[in-house]
């Protein structure tokens, strides 16, 4: 076995979080390497061609969305933009709806045109305030009531998480807008684009500017860890695994992606479904609470990439819980899987060469935008730290 070569940083996970650390490393002037086991860049948001020839998420829909302009202006130096109003509808009681909850969904309900006063003056009377929600149902059924609540998000919500609402924190179901005007845009961000060319061009790009970086793919920890001796360790996949689950696994939820391509023939066909050519459905996303359903969500994410083709792909999700032969998608947002985490964050506390970054690293239900401020952060962080050794 040769002898290791020294580096200043090993950086596990070629995601948001590895990458975004390992660009910002790299231009400081560290030498890094990062791996990653998938056999490609981008983690969870990576994209690609499929058979079809349709950009896919195969990993599921990446809608990138962020409140600030620091993190738009640092991605924006690998990327352009595509502005897109991602806009998704619910499907239940035999029709599609118009959601996040919004004036227009009112009006489906009581079946005819209302105000948003009509409407505001409606959840008064139904909602169930309480001060300060401390569950996903409290959350909901304090906004807008019982009906709404169980119409929309009770049956999803189980099928995500395997828990009732009530055993999720507030801010799972929290996260989707309620609005009493027509505004039906799915997120409340005030930026809401996708990279022009994808998350993996962008990534690719990053990889570029960032000076002597080496990117191992299909590469684990595990073997890597003997082939580098590193100053400082990024690590950003589970945290539990990194501990060897010694404290038991932490829950995850996965999922089963099913994927299927339409021709432009088959996509004509079901014109009066789509309400138009080229397209599936007629949104981006349409949401299935109703639990004899056995998935969550379909996504055609043609209509939000805009790719002008003629054949389209669909994605049906079905969650299931973590096994160990899965990828962990969801921490889950709950007290129980937050103390279970907290003892593999108190060993982490005492790491001296170790940072945990990342969605999977912190063990928290974190969106691009979020992990990004993060990676940078720490970057940040070890750059001062480091800065007098290079
Ligand atoms: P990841 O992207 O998971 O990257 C971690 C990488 O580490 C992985 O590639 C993994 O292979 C690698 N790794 C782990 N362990 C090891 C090991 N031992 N050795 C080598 N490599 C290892 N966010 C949004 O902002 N908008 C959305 O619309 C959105 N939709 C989502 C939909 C789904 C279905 C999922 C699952 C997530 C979604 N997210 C969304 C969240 C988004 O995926 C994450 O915020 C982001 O990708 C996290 O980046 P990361 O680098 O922390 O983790
Ligand atoms: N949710 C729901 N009904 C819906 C959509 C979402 O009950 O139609 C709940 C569900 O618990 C979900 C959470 O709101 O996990 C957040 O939804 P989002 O679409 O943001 O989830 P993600 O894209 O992260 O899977």
């Amino acid at each position: 076995m040769p002898e290791p070569t020294a580096i200043d940083f090993l950086i596990v996970g070629a995601g948001f979080a590895g990458l975004v650390a390992a660009e910002r490393l790299s231009r400081a002037g560290f030498r890094c390497v990062v791996v990653d086991r998938r056999g490609h860049i981008a983690g969870n948001a990576y994209d690609a061609i499929d058979d079809a020839g349709v950009l896919v998420h195969p990993y599921g829909p990446h809608y990138f969305r962020t409140n600030s302009p620091r993190i738009v202006d640092y991605l924006s130096q690998f990327t352009g933009w595509h502005p897109v109003d991602y806009r998704v509808k619910s499907f239940t009681r035999g029709r599609y709806w118009s959601f996040p909850i919004n004036l227009a969904t009112f009006e489906q309900l009581i079946g005819r045109e209302a105000t948003s006063a009509e409407f505001e003056a409606w959840l008064a009377e139904h909602r169930e305030p309480v001060e300060t929600p401390a569950n996903s149902e409290e959350v909901i059924v304090s906004q807008v009531g019982r009906e709404l609540y169980e119409l929309f998000f009770e049956g999803y919500t189980i099928k995500q998480w395997n828990r009732h609402p009530r055993d999720l924190d507030a801010s799972v179901c929290g996260r989707l807008p309620i609005r009493t005007d027509r505004d039906d845009r799915y997120l409340k961000e005030s930026f809401q684009a996708l990279p022009a060319e994808g998350y993996t061009r962008m990534f690719e790009r990053m990889i570029a500017a960032s000076p002597g970086l080496e990117v191992e793919l299909g590469t684990d920890f595990r073997e890597a860890g003997g082939r580098w001796q590193w100053r400082h360790l990024v690590f950003t996949g589970p945290i539990d695994e990194y501990y060897g689950r010694r404290f038991g696994a932490l829950p995850y939820r996965t999922l089963r992606f099913e994927h299927e391509s339409f021709t432009a023939d088959e996509l004509a066909a079901r014109r009066g479904i789509s309400g138009k050519d080229g397209h599936w459905q007629p949104e981006m996303q349409v949401n299935y609470p109703d639990p004899e359903v056995p998935f969550t969500r379909i996504v055609e994410i043609k209509h939000a990439t805009g790719q002008d083709i003629d054949a389209s792909t669909i994605v049906r999700e079905y969650p299931k819980d973590w096994t160990p032969d899965d990828e962990p998608y969801y921490p889950v947002p709950a007290p129980d899987a937050a103390a279970a985490y907290a003892r593999y964050a108190e060993l982490a506390a005492t790491e001296e060469n170790v940072s945990f970054i990342g969605r999977l690293g912190t063990y928290r239900y974190y969106n691009m935008d979020q992990v990004t401020a993060m990676a940078l952060k720490e970057a940040e962080k070890l750059t001062a730290r480091y800065a007098s050794e290079l």
